[in-house]
């Protein structure tokens, strides 16, 4: 192994699986939640699935115990000694070979999603295609992991910057993109030579137990050693923690709320590793007078019902000006009532479930909360029953007038809500768009050129990314993903969020037979 890796590819496709995915795993009954190439284990508690569609069980996935993550970090440290010194793009063909079995799966991929966190089955195909993408984005990559080259003052020197592996990557992910973010993360991590263990959310487990078992045979095709790929299902408080304060692995990448966030910085800064952290967002639109309303319309329906409102780039509220408030509130509740809410696996269903009863709880008590504080419901909010809706986790979206200054409109209530606020000026507008804590994705819709470059100027959107005309959600891969403020600061997937992954290292060459020393300073002894 190691620099005498061999490129397998011409082997042919993988054969293609004759049950689909989810009765593979399923029909096993019981699947554990450990592992790092080949088989799963697991000695911790059983974690029983259970689909938010219907609530019917799904699987038990056995928990990895703090001893199966140890096993597996020793198994990763010893992969990453071969890995790092496999060239660069010969990883990247390893994760061209992964992207291939992802797309004969697509579909299968994509019913697991959907049965276990309730996306609509576009939706969780689109997950699995943003999986791919990042596949074709890593592979380009591979070969281009760039160091500069620097003049020196010294003549007869040479400086440049190389980038080399960092190690383990400890990847940890939340329930609402189960596959999309740790793909992010991980074809990445692997063109830049590092090794990744994956922490999923406990609600969606059993969608990364299907992704490594598909993916786990590429490794060993190629005659690559267990470790590459690793998966630790088990909760925040034991396998989390364990990661945060495991000084072997050198960079968490940490998905999830602000209140997890927090824990994983201090754990992480602590033991001085690194973290990306890609945290709750509190996203907002800005429809101005000069907006194409049809248009402001229809994307601010689908950023703000997709995925039942759970997406880190739902469009939560929505500022907008006072005299095209009564048309822009009308034409939206018009589309709302549009809607086909249900079966998430059926063809033309727009929204599912939510992940689970506590959620639609969470939803119902934000908007007690904004009646209290002075709010209004303009359409939805209720929590349906009869048929499938009798699982208790189907909601009607929510549209609610409010004002900015309330503390409920601070908060991300993980939930198809959005609150329409009225603005008179720009100055108003943008500066309510910026007081809250998060700093994700924000957007103007506008027709006039100077509203539009105030918005993206250095004293418009405080956010990591700023959209003009489209939507908050749905970003492509090509670009670095991430927010500010409490949104955690990290950048993933696209541009150059690879540097997060490797390990930057200055190198001078002196080819002179002198040593003269940098700032003139002189040094002579005999
Ligand atoms: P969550 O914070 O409850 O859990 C996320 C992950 O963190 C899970 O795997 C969980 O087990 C783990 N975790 C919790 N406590 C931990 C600890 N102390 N140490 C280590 N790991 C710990 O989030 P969730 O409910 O699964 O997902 C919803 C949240 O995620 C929302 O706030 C959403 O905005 C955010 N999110 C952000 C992005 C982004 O890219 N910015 C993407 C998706 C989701």
């Amino acid at each position: 192994m190691g620099t005498e890796f061999q490129n397998r590819s011409q082997n042919g496709p993988l054969p293609r699986a004759g049950r689909s995915l989810i009765e593979r795993i399923v029909g096993e009954g019981e699947v554990g939640g450990a592992g790092s190439g080949s088989e799963t284990w697991g000695h911790g508690d059983p974690l029983r699935r259970f689909s938010p569609i219907d609530l019917r069980p799904l699987s038990v996935v056995r928990r990895a115990s703090v001893q199966d993550y140890r096993d597996i970090v020793d198994r990763t440290a010893t992969a990453f000694g071969v890995w790092r010194m496999v060239p660069a793009p010969k990883r990247g063909e390893i994760v061209r070979q992964i992207g291939t079995v992802l797309r004969w799966h697509k579909r299968d991929l994509a019913e697991v999603v959907c049965r276990e966190v309730g996306k609509t089955r576009v939706e969780a195909e689109g997950e699995v295609q943003e999986m791919i993408d990042m596949a074709d984005f890593a592979v380009g990559l591979s070969r281009m992991l760039y160091g500069v080259t620097l003049p020196s003052e010294r003549s007869g020197h040479r400086i440049y910057e190389q980038w080399h592996p960092l190690g383990p990557v400890g990847v940890i992910t939340a329930f609402n993109f189960p596959l999309a973010v740790w793909a992010w993360n991980a074809f990445v991590a692997l063109v830049c030579g590092d090794t990744v263990i994956w922490k999923p959310s406990s609600k969606a487990a059993l969608s990364a137990v299907a992704v490594m078992k598909l993916i786990w045979p590429v490794l060993k095709r190629n005659d690559l050693p267990d470790g590459l790929l690793n998966l630790v299902v088990g909760s925040g408080p034991s396998i989390g923690e364990a990661m945060i304060h495991d000084r072997r692995i050198p960079l968490v990448s940490a998905t999830g709320s602000v209140r997890m966030g927090r824990q994983v910085a201090a754990a992480v800064g602590n033991r001085l590793g690194r973290t990306i952290l890609e945290l709750g967002g509190n996203n907002a639109v800005i429809v101005t007078p000069s907006a194409d309303l049809d248009l402001a319309v229809r994307a601010v329906a689908f950023g703000a019902i997709g995925t039942a409102g759970q997406r880190c780039t739902t469009i939560r509220r929505v500022l907008v000006h006072a005299d095209s408030f009564d048309d822009f509130s009308a034409s939206l509740a018009r589309s709302y009532q549009q809607l086909r809410i249900g079966n998430p696996l059926e063809d033309g269903v727009h929204m599912g479930p939510l992940i689970d009863a506590e959620a639609v709880n969470a939803m119902q008590a934000a908007l007690q909360q904004l009646k209290d504080q002075g709010g209004s419901i303009m359409y939805g909010g209720q929590v349906l029953s009869g048929g499938i809706f009798d699982s208790g986790t189907y909601v009607t979206p929510c549209i609610a007038e409010a004002r900015a200054e309330m503390p409920i409109v601070r908060e991300e209530t993980f939930a198809p809500i959005l609150y329409l606020i009225r603005f008179r000026t720009m100055e108003e507008a943008v500066a309510a768009l910026k007081a809250v804590p998060q700093g994700l994705s924000s957007a103007i819709f506008t027709n006039h050129l100077l509203e539009a470059e105030a918005f993206l100027s250095a004293g418009g959107s405080d956010c990591g990314i700023a959209n003009v005309n489209t939507g908050t959600s749905g970003a492509e891969i090509g670009g670095a993903f991430g927010g500010e403020k409490d949104s955690g600061g990290g950048r993933e997937a696209g541009s150059d969020a690879w540097k997060a992954y490797m390990r930057r290292q200055t190198v001078t060459i002196n080819w002179s037979r002198k040593l003269p020393l940098a700032q003139g300073i002189e040094f002579n002894v005999d």
